[in-house]
C-alpha cells in the first residue's frame, strides 16, 4: 500500500489520482506500519466514495479502517446537500447506529476480582446475546413505533435505566428526524423479539479495569480512575437497522440510476439528500438510531441489575453512549466557511472538541469521550475529542479487522482461546465457540498502534486504557 501513498506527515497520507481519474482527495490518517498492513480493498474503496457528487474535503480513512460493504469500515465522508451531495446506505453501515454505551462504577477491580466468575455467569444468563436469540420484552407495532420516536426516552420510561442516563447519550438519547412510516413492516416486525438484545459475533458487554491514565484532567472529568471497573456495551439496532440497509441499498440503487448518478458498482448506492429517496432514507436510518440508542438503554438496565446481584451495592452511571454507524448532519467549516454537512461515519465514532454545545457540562471543557474497542483479550481506549479535530470531528472505533472472520476460523479454535484467555485472567462468555474464533484478538490491529495514531494524528487524544476482566460475547 505504502507505496500507492504520498506521505503528508507523520501520521496523514494521501492518495494520489491517476491519470485521467476524477474524484475528490483521499486523506488516510495512520502510522506507516498501520496503513502499510491494511488491506488493498479500502484504497479502491475510499477512491471510489471520493468519486461521489457533491463531497466536502476530502474522503477519508480513520487508522483502524478495513474493508467494508461499499464504504470501508473506519470511513468518514461529508456531503454537502446543496451541492448535490448524496447519502449512501453503504456508507452508513447495516447495522445503523452500532455502538458503544460506556458506565463507569463505583467497583474496583482488586475488591471485586474473588466475585468475577459470579459476575460472569450472572451477566450471561441476563443478557440476551447471540444469533436469533430472543430478548425479555414482545413489543407490539405500536410500541415498536414509540421505541422508534423516542429512543432512550422510551427505555427509560418503561422503567429502563435512569433519566440521568439521557443527558449522557449522544442526541441526549432521541435522534430528531425519525420516520418510523419509513421503515417497513418486516423490518418492524423483526425488532418484535429483539429489543434489550446484544447479537452476534463482534458485539458484547465487557467488564474492564482502568489500567493506565493518559490525561489527568479529562479523566477526572469523565470520572475515571486507576484500578475502577468499567463496563462497556457494544451492539447496535439489530434486526431492524439490517433490514432497513438491505431494503434501502435496492431502493437507492434505483434512484441512483433513475437520476443518472454513476456509482462504480451497486454497493455504493447513493441518492442525492434532496432527493425524495434520500430524504425517505434518513427517516429511517433515524429511526433504526434510536431503536439502537432504547437497545443500548435497556442493555444497560440489565447489566445494572445483574451487578447488583453480585455487588449490592454496585452503582453504574453512564459515561458515554456513542454510535458508529450514522450519517449526521452537523455543521463544519470548510475552507474557512460554516456548512451543513451530512457527514456519514461508518465504523467511525462522533469527537466533538471542547466547547461543543452539544457535550454535556461535565465534559465541555474535556471534550467527547471517544470510546474505542481493541479485543476480548488485549484492551480497550477512551479518548477525548479535539477542537482542532481535521476529520469533521471523527475518530477511531476500534482497534479494526487485521484479518477476515473467515481466516480467523481457519487459524484459531474458540475452545482454546477460551481457556488460554482465562488462564490470563479473562473470563469468557459465549453461546458461539465460533464466534470466539472469528473474534480472536489476533485477527484484530494492535489497539495501542490505533490509540496512538488516532492520538498523533489529531484525532482524539488517550485518556484511559482499559483491560478486559469479562466478556459476554454475542
Ligand atoms: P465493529 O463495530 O467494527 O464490528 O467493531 C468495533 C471494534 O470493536 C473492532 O474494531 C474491535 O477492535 C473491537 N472489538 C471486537 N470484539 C471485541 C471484544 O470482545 N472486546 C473489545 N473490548 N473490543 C472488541
Ligand atoms: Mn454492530
Ligand atoms: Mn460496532
Amino acid at each position: 500500500n505504502l507505496s500507492q501513498l504520498r506521505q503528508l506527515q507523520p501520521y496523514l497520507w494521501s492518495l494520489p489520482r491517476q491519470p485521467g481519474e476524477e474524484r475528490a482527495d483521499v486523506l488516510l490518517y495512520g502510522s506507516a506500519p498501520l496503513l502499510g498492513s491494511m488491506d488493498d480493498k479500502v484504497l479502491e474503496q475510499i477512491a471510489n466514495v471520493a468519486g461521489l457528487p457533491g463531497l466536502a474535503g476530502a474522503a477519508m480513512t480513520m487508522p483502524d479502517a478495513h474493508w467494508g460493504y461499499g464504504f470501508p469500515i473506519g470511513g468518514v465522508a461529508a456531503f454537502d446537500a446543496e451541492q448535490g451531495g448524496v447519502i449512501s446506505a453503504g456508507g452508513v453501515g447495516f447495522d445503523i447506529s452500532c455502538g458503544i454505551r460506556c458506565l463507569r462504577s463505583n467497583l474496583d477491580v482488586g475488591n471485586a476480582l474473588p466475585e468475577f466468575g459470579r459476575l460472569a455467569d450472572t451477566l450471561f444468563h441476563a443478557i440476551p446475546a447471540g444469533v436469533g436469540e430472543e430478548g425479555h420484552l414482545k413489543l407490539n407495532p405500536a410500541q415498536i413505533d414509540q421505541v422508534l420516536r423516542e429512543g432512550a426516552h422510551w427505555a427509560v420510561n418503561q422503567g429502563y435505566g435512569l433519566a440521568a442516563d439521557l443527558e449522557y447519550i449522544e442526541e441526549h438519547g432521541r435522534m430528531s428526524g425519525s420516520v418510523p412510516d419509513n421503515v417497513s413492516e418486516l423490518a418492524k416486525k423483526r425488532q418484535r423479539g429483539e429489543m434489550g438484545t446484544l447479537g452476534s459475533g463482534n458485539h458484547y458487554l465487557e467488564i474492564q479495569g482502568v489500567e493506565k491514565i493518559y490525561d489527568v484532567a479529562a479523566a477526572s472529568a469523565f470520572g475515571l480512575r486507576e484500578g475502577q471497573i468499567i463496563v462497556s456495551i457494544h451492539c447496535g439496532s439489530r434486526g431492524l437497522g439490517h433490514q432497513i440497509g438491505t431494503e434501502y441499498l435496492v431502493m437507492l440503487a434505483k434512484a441512483a440510476s433513475r437520476l443518472g448518478i454513476r456509482v462504480p458498482n451497486r454497493e455504493l448506492a447513493c441518492a442525492p439528500i434532496q432527493s425524495p429517496e434520500g430524504q425517505q432514507y434518513i427517516g429511517a436510518m433515524n429511526a433504526g438510531i434510536n431503536c439502537a440508542l432504547a437497545n443500548r438503554q435497556i442493555l444497560t438496565h440489565l447489566a445494572r441489575t445483574a451487578f447488583a446481584q453480585v455487588y449490592p451495592k454496585a452503582n453504574l452511571e453512564t459515561l458515554f453512549d456513542v454510535s458508529h454507524n450514522t450519517c449526521k448532519a452537523e455543521m463544519h467549516e470548510v475552507d474557512g466557511k460554516p456548512r451543513l454537512l451530512h457527514v456519514h461515519r461508518k465504523g467511525a465514532t462522533r469527537a466533538f472538541g471542547p466547547g461543543h454545545p452539544m457535550l454535556p457540562e461535565r465534559y465541555r471543557d474535556v471534550g467527547q469521550p471517544v470510546v474505542m474497542g481493541g479485543s476480548m483479550g488485549t484492551g480497550s481506549y477512551i479518548l477525548a475529542g479535539n477542537r482542532a479535530n481535521p476529520a469533521f470531528s471523527s475518530a477511531s472505533h476500534g482497534a479494526g479487522r487485521a484479518l477476515s472472520r473467515h481466516q480467523s476460523l481457519a487459524r484459531w479454535h474458540g475452545r482454546q482461546l477460551v481457556d488460554e484467555l482465562a488462564r490470563q485472567g479473562i473470563l469468557i462468555r459465549t453461546r458461539s465457540m465460533r464466534g470466539v474464533a472469528e473474534e480472536a484478538p489476533g485477527a484484530y490491529k494492535d489497539v495501542d498502534l490505533v490509540a496512538e495514531a488516532t492520538e498523533q494524528a489529531g484525532l482524539a487524544r488517550r485518556v484511559a486504557f482499559l483491560r478486559p476482566k469479562v466478556c459476554v460475547k454475542g
